[in-house]
Parts: C-alpha cells; sequence; structure tokens
C-alpha cells in the first residue's frame, strides 16, 4: 500500500476521544465518516527509526478476514509514515471494566459460563486457522452494551508484533495469564497456551481476583505451584529439560483448585482443571472443551456454531 494512498484512506476517519492505552499503542474512538460507524482505532508504533516492516503488516492484513460473533472484526489496516493504525469495530467496554461495575461478588454463574463459551468458540475458530492469540486477558476481552455478548480483541497481534516485556508507556505486561511452558523457557508452544489464559480469566470471573496474581516470571510460576502442585516428569514428561526449570524448586505436593475457587460448581472445576493442565500435550483443546458437560445446560442455539 502506498503512502499516498493511506493519507487519504485517513481521512475517512474523525478521531474522537481516548478509548484506553494497550501492549502496542494508544486506542481512540473514531467515526467513520462515509459510514458515519463509530470504532476504535488503533495507533502502533514501528520500534524507534525503524519503518513498520512488511511482514507484520502482511500478518495483520491476513487477520482481516477472520470473522466471527466472537472476535472484534478488523474493518481497516492504513499505513502511515512509521505508524499503522488498526480500525477495529467498537464495543462497549473491556471485561476488566466491566468486572469493576458488577460490584464485588463472583459474576453470575450462568454469564460466567456464557462467557467462558463464547470466548472458547473464538478460541476454537481460530485454531483451527492455526493463529494464536498469544495474550489473553480481560484487557483485550471487549463487551457489548448488553452485557451478553464477549468478544476477543487483537488475535495475531503477538505472531505480528512479538510480545514486549513492556508496553509503549513501559508499562509491564502482565504475566498473570501466561502458561507455564512460556514462563519456563519454551519457545515451542502452541495453541494450549491459549487455553491457559481462558482458565485463568474462567477463574478471576468467579474469585473476582487474578487466580495466579504473579510480580515477576518466578513469583508468577511459584503462585501456579502452590495451587496446582510443582510439576514433575510423571505429571508432565519433559519439563525438567526446559529451559528455565531447576531441580531446586520449592515442592507443592497438592492441587488445591477446587477450595481455591469455591463458588464454582464440579462440572466447572473439572473443566478448570482439564484448562491447567501442566502437559500441554494433556491439556483439553479448544475443541473438547466446547463439550464438555459444563456447558450441557447452555442454549447453545444463541452462539454461533462449534464447526464454524
Ligand atoms: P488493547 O490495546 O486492546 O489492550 O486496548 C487498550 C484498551 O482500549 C482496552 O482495554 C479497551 O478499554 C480499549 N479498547 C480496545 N479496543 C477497543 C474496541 N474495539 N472498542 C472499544 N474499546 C476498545
Amino acid at each position: 500500500m502506498s503512502i499516498n494512498q493511506s493519507e487519504i484512506e485517513m481521512e475517512n476517519y474523525v478521531r474522537m476521544e481516548k478509548l484506553g492505552e494497550g501492549t502496542y499503542g494508544v486506542v481512540y474512538k473514531a467515526r467513520d465518516i462515509r459510514t458515519n460507524q463509530i470504532v476504535a482505532m488503533k495507533k502502533i508504533r514501528a520500534e524507534e527509526d525503524e519503518g513498520m516492516p512488511a511482514t507484520a503488516i502482511r500478518e495483520v492484513s491476513i487477520l482481516r478476514e477472520l470473522t466471527h460473533a466472537n472476535i472484534v472484526s478488523l474493518l481497516d489496516v492504513l499505513v502511515e509514515e512509521s505508524k499503522l493504525y488498526l480500525v477495529f469495530e467498537h464495543m462497549s467496554m473491556d471485561l476488566r471494566k466491566f468486572m469493576d461495575s458488577k460490584g464485588k461478588g463472583s459474576l453470575p454463574p450462568e454469564l460466567i459460563k456464557s462467557f467462558v463459551y463464547q470466548i472458547t468458540l473464538a478460541i476454537l475458530f481460530c485454531h483451527k486457522r492455526r493463529i494464536l492469540h498469544r495474550d489473553l486477558k480481560p484487557q483485550n476481552l471487549l463487551v457489548d452494551a448488553a452485557g451478553r455478548i464477549i468478544k476477543i480483541a487483537d488475535f495475531g497481534l503477538g505472531r505480528a508484533f512479538g510480545i514486549p516485556v513492556r508496553t509503549y508507556t513501559h508499562e509491564v505486561v502482565t504475566l498473570w495469564y501466561r502458561a507455564p511452558e512460556i514462563l519456563l523457557g519454551s519457545t515451542r508452544y502452541s495453541c494450549p497456551v491459549d487455553i491457559w489464559s481462558i482458565a485463568c480469566i474462567f477463574g478471576e470471573m468467579a474469585n473476582r481476583k487474578p487466580l495466579f496474581q504473579g510480580d515477576s516470571e518466578i513469583d508468577q510460576l511459584f503462585r501456579i505451584f502452590r495451587i496446582l502442585r510443582t510439576p514433575n516428569e510423571d505429571i508432565w514428561p519433559g519439563v525438567s529439560q526446559l529451559p528455565d526449570y531447576k531441580a531446586t524448586f520449592p515442592q507443592w505436593s497438592q492441587n488445591t483448585l477446587a477450595s481455591y475457587v469455591p463458588t464454582m460448581d464440579a462440572k466447572g472445576i473439572d473443566l478448570m482443571q482439564k484448562m491447567l493442565a501442566f502437559n500441554p500435550m494433556g491439556r483439553v483443546s479448544a475443541k473438547v472443551a466446547v463439550k464438555h458437560p459444563y456447558f450441557d445446560d447452555l442454549d447453545k442455539s444463541k452462539y454461533p456454531s462449534e464447526d464454524e
């Protein structure tokens, strides 16, 4: 895309107030003057002194074809000098703000179930197309005005731009939703990392507090081990070969997840446990998770088909 062409396209949008700040840049509300549609425009800066890599532009362009009721649509991709603007459908608020607006206490059980189902459907849709999210967290789950539909934002950006240690405003990128294989230094991780993040969000909706709230990579791992036990070769073959594994890790030997998420029923805990399996190869896939008995009493006709 030539710069001149992009500049003309930028004129199609009137910038309004700032909506938030994400990992890669500021997000503004904007109006498409051609259609009057309200959109969310995300400005992504290239690394200092470098232009926007063509690979990143190609990667995000693919995401325009990712259309699903539970994925925030990427409507437009604009390039201007060293900046990339991604235009997304506008949503009411993110899950963090939604939860804060609900006061204290667990979210209603049917709402938790519906949200976990919708998120898992969206992840299934992307995993079938070999697209990972890699950075699922309440800030990039967006909720509609009625508080019934939840959509995943920022799909595929992790691959296009990488997951930095700090955001463009130097804030630390959260570790709370990160799978143990990544924390232990594995570089060949895959779809199971997104399932781990869904489980962390699942538990957080029930507890109204992050499940594993670490403030460093090692603290994050130990918080996971304290609740799920310390993994070993028996439950996770190959774990001791991972780059950051230490034989000197403290040994916690009990899984106390059920008592740690006391408001969740047995079927919910069973699904959460399967999503939090240490061994990525044994962790439940999105395809199997959507069929779990926890979702049996959900009216699935209200949601997109699992076969999309
Ligand atoms: P992100 O870069 O996706 O983490 O976005 C940062 C913040 O901007 C989010 O936490 C939201 O509050 C807001 N935001 C991002 N995308 C949208 C959107 N499509 N609609 C409304 N608000 C958004």
